[in-house]
C-alpha cells in the first residue's frame, strides 16, 4: 500500500501552480478580461488553484496562434510528427506517477486507476497514432490508360476540441493524438471542473511541440466552449460530453457547415444469462466482477454498465453474491493505492447523484445496498463521496432511463433471450453494453443484436487504442480511436492526372 502526499504537501511528487493562465502559442497567456475561477479538489472540497476564465476573445487569440502554426505543422513529414508523438509518450511515461497524482487530486478518482489505466492508456494513444500515421497509405487508381487518380490525406488545418471532466487526461489524449498525427493544430477547451491536470500536462510536454500546435483555453461552456464551436475559423469540432450539450454543439457547428464528432452519454445494459451460475469457478467470478464495474471511476464513465439485466432463474442467487461484492468495495482517500472508489468529481455532480438516490426511492425501487452519500470523516469530510448503490426495479423507472453518471446501478430481471434484448435496447442511448454467457453463440448473437457502438462479451471496460469507439442513437456521431479516427481529422485530395 502507498499513500501519495497531496499535491504541494511535504513529500509530494508534484505541485500545482496556484494560478493557471491559458496555454497559447507555447506559453502561458492571461485571459483577456483578467478573470479567473476557483478550482476545488473533490477529495476535500478545498480550492487548490485558480484558472483562467476565458471568453470569445481568448478563443480568438488561441485561434490566431493555431492558424500561425498549422501550415508548417501540416507540412511536416509523418515521420517527424510520429517522432514528436513518441517523445510526448516517453515524457509522460517518465512522469507517470506525477500525472497520476495530479489527475487523482483534481478529479477525485482513485490513484490505483490513474496509475494502472488512465495514464498508461493515454500514453499508448500517442504511441498508437504515431504508428498509425506512418502506416497510413494514400491510394492510386488507374482511371484509363491515359489517366491516373492519386488520393492524398491532408490535414484539416485548425480543429476545435471540447472535453469533459470524467477522464481529463485520457479524453484530452483521445482527441489530441489523432489530430496531431494527422497534422492539425488544435484549440482545446477542457471542462471547467478539471482544467488543471491538462495544464499541468502541458507544463511537462509543451516544449516538445512547435508553438501554437496545441492551445488550451479554459473556462465555462457558454462563455468559452460556444465561441469555439461556433467559430468559422475551425475546420472541425470534436466534442465529448452530455447528449444535451452535443445537440447544441451540432447546432453551433451547422452555421458554418463544420463537421462534428460527438461522444455523448449512455445508459449501458450489462446482461447476465443464467449459465453464468452453472459452476462456481473463474468464469462466475469474472461475471460477478463485471457486475460491480458500474462503480469504476465512481460510475463517472460514459459506458458505465448502469443497468444490470439478470435472468430470472438466477436472479436471487446471483444478486446475493454480486451485491455482497459491491458492498465490499473499499472507499477512501483517492491517493491511497488500496482505495477502490474515490470522490465524485464535483459538488454539482454529487448533488445530482444524491437527487437520483431519492428519485429511485420515491419510484419504489428496492435499495439492495448503499443508497446514501458517504461521509469518510477526517480530512475527507468535505469531499464528495457516495456509497456504491444497487437498486432493484423496472426498466421504465427514471433510474433505468436517465444517465446518473455515478456509482448507482439499476437491476432488473428478464425471462429469455428476446426479453433481454428488448430491455437492453429500450433506451435512448447506444454507447456500451456487456453480455455474460458461457455459451459463445449466445454471447456473440447478443453482441450483434444489442444496439450499441461497443459491446463487451464476457469482459468489460477495456479501451484499447486500436478498437473503434462511439455511440449508436443519441450516444453520438462518429467514432474515436482505431486507424479510422485519422480520417476524421483529414481531408482527401484527389489529383487526377492525365498523361
Ligand atoms: P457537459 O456536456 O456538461 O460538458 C462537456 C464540455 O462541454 C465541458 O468542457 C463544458 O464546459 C462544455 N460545454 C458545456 N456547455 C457548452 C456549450 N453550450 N457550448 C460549448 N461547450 C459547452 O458534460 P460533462 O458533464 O462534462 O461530462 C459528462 C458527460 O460526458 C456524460 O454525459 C458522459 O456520458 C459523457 N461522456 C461521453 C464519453 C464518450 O466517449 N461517449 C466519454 C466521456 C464522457
Amino acid at each position: 500500500m502507498t499513500v501519495f502526499a497531496k499535491p504541494g504537501a511535504d513529500g509530494s511528487l508534484m505541485s500545482y501552480q496556484s494560478r493557471y493562465d491559458n496555454w497559447i502559442g507555447g506559453k502561458w497567456v492571461p485571459p483577456v478580461k483578467g478573470q479567473y475561477f476557483e478550482n476545488p479538489s473533490p477529495v476535500d472540497g478545498k480550492t487548490f488553484c485558480e484558472v483562467a476564465r476565458s471568453t470569445a476573445e481568448d478563443i480568438d487569440v488561441a485561434l490566431d496562434a493555431a492558424h500561425d502554426a498549422a501550415p508548417a505543422w501540416g507540412k511536416t513529414s509523418v515521420a517527424e510528427r510520429a517522432a514528436v508523438l513518441n517523445k510526448i509518450a516517453d515524457r509522460m511515461e517518465e512522469n507517470l506517477e506525477k500525472i497520476a497524482v495530479a489527475e487523482c487530486w483534481e478529479n477525485g478518482k482513485a490513484v490505483r486507476e490513474t496509475l494502472a489505466a488512465d495514464i498508461p492508456l493515454a500514453i499508448d494513444h500517442f504511441r498508437y497514432f504515431a504508428g498509425a500515421i506512418r502506416a497510413q497509405e494514400g491510394g492510386i487508381s488507374e482511371i484509363d490508360k491515359d489517366t491516373v487518380a492519386y488520393h492524398f490525406h491532408e490535414p484539416l488545418g485548425v480543429v476545435g476540441q471540447i472535453i469533459p471532466w470524467n477522464f481529463p487526461i485520457l479524453m484530452a489524449t483521445w482527441k489530441l493524438a489523432p489530430a496531431l498525427a494527422a497534422g492539425n493544430a488544435v484549440v482545446m477547451k477542457p471542462a471547467e471542473q478539471t482544467p488543471a491536470s491538462i495544464l499541468y500536462l502541458m507544463s511537462l510536454i509543451g516544449d516538445l511541440l512547435p508553438d501554437g500546435v496545441v492551445n488550451i483555453v479554459n473556462g465555462f461552456g457558454v462563455e468559452a466552449g460556444k465561441p469555439l464551436a461556433s467559430s468559422n475559423r475551425i475546420r472541425k469540432i470534436a466534442f465529448t460530453g452530455e447528449t444535451t450539450t452535443g445537440r447544441l454543439i451540432m447546432q453551433y457547428a451547422s452555421e458554418n457547415l463544420i463537421p462534428v464528432t460527438l461522444e455523448l452519454g449512455g445508459k449501458s445494459p450489462n446482461v447476465f444469462f443464467e449459465d453464468v451460475m452453472a459452476s462456481d469457478d473463474g468464469f462466475l467470478d469474472r461475471a460477478l466482477e463485471g457486475f460491480s464495474m458500474f462503480a469504476l471511476n465512481q460510475g463517472e464513465v460514459c459506458t458505465c454498465p448502469s443497468r444490470a439485466l439478470v435472468q430470472g432463474s438466477i436472479y436471487d442467487e446471483f444478486l446475493e453474491r454480486a451485491v455482497a461484492r459491491v458492498a465490499a468495495i473499499k472507499q477512501g482517500n483517492p491517493l491511497d493505492t488500496d482505495t477502490m472508489m474515490g470522490a465524485q468529481a464535483s459538488s454539482d455532480q454529487w448533488e445530482k447523484i444524491k437527487s437520483y438516490l431519492e428519485i429511485g426511492k420515491q419510484e419504489g425501487a428496492q435499495v439492495l445496498t448503499g443508497g446514501e452519500p458517504a461521509d469518510l470523516g477526517g480530512d475527507l469530510s468535505g469531499g464528495f463521496y457516495i456509497q456504491p448503490t444497487v437498486f432493484g426495479g423496472k426498466n421504465d423507472m427514471r433510474i433505468f432511463q436517465e444517465e446518473i453518471f455515478g456509482p448507482v446501478l439499476a437491476v432488473t430481471s428478464f425471462s429469455d433471450y428476446d426479453d433481454a434484448l428488448a430491455i437492453a435496447n429500450d433506451t435512448l442511448y447506444g454507447l456500451g453494453a456487456g453480455v455474460w454467457s458461457r455459451n459463445g453463440a449466445v454471447a456473440y448473437r447478443a453482441g450483434r443484436d444489442i444496439q450499441a457502438g461497443r459491446v463487451w462479451t464476457n469482459t468489460y471496460h477495456d479501451y484499447p487504442a486500436h478498437a473503434a469507439f462511439g455511440g449508436y442513437k443519441q450516444s453520438g456521431v462518429g467514432r474515436e480511436n482505431h486507424l479510422m479516427m485519422l480520417s476524421h481529422y483529414q481531408q482527401t485530395k484527389n489529383l487526377l492526372v492525365g498523361y
